[in-house]
């Protein structure tokens, strides 16, 4: 398992106090890895989705997963419109991968989100047997990856995730500070 330092952020929107509380959390830091070209071109289109969540009034977090070269699934973060407390952008991503390769198995598929997944979407990344996550910035309130827990390499689970963390975290970080900063004013 790769690690490097990121830049952690909180990611729920709840009251204004709340989000005062989170933007006060982002503490930006610089990737160790050397990314490829190819690898910032996905977290770019993860983060052009996020944008998008933000446009809607949504926590921006934006997801893409990968099959070789190609783009299976974009998504980002839908819990208000859906009114779905599962409706993350990393569950989005995976269902629309799975519908689009017609199987839920998603072996040779890589992850890419702008944030460090919660414990449900780890654990939905080990039930799609998703070979590798990138993620941005970290979630000091509900990281599964290695701020809180470390779902995707725990042994006693039947599938591990390799991991990627701190991928244009900043830019992920950044995106949910403003958005965090409009709900103050
Ligand atoms: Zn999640």
């Amino acid at each position: 398992m790769r690690m490097t330092s990121a830049a952690p952020i909180a990611a729920d929107a709840g009251t204004e106090a709340e989000a005062e509380a989170e933007v006060e959390a982002v503490a930006p830091a610089e990737p160790a890895r050397r990314h490829s070209e190819a690898e910032v071109a996905f977290m770019r289109r993860a983060l052009a989705a996020a944008e998008e969540a933000a446009g809607r009034g949504e926590v921006p977090v934006g997801a893409v997963v990968t099959l070789g070269d190609e783009i299976v699934a974009v998504s980002h973060n839908e819990r208000e419109t859906g009114s779905d407390p599962t409706a993350h952008a990393e569950i989005v991503a995976l269902r629309r991968a799975a519908a689009a390769v017609g199987n839920w198995r998603l072996n040779n598929a890589d992850l890419y989100v702008t944030m460090e997944p919660c414990p449900m979407c780890a654990g939905a990344l080990v039930n799609a047997r998703i070979r590798r996550l990138y993620f941005g910035c970290d979630d000091p309130k509900a990281g599964a990856v290695r701020t809180l827990y470390r779902i995707l390499d725990d042994r006693r689970l039947n599938h591990r995730v390799e991991v990627v963390p701190g991928l244009m975290a900043a830019e992920g970080a950044t995106l949910l500070r403003s958005f965090f900063g409009r709900l103050r004013r």
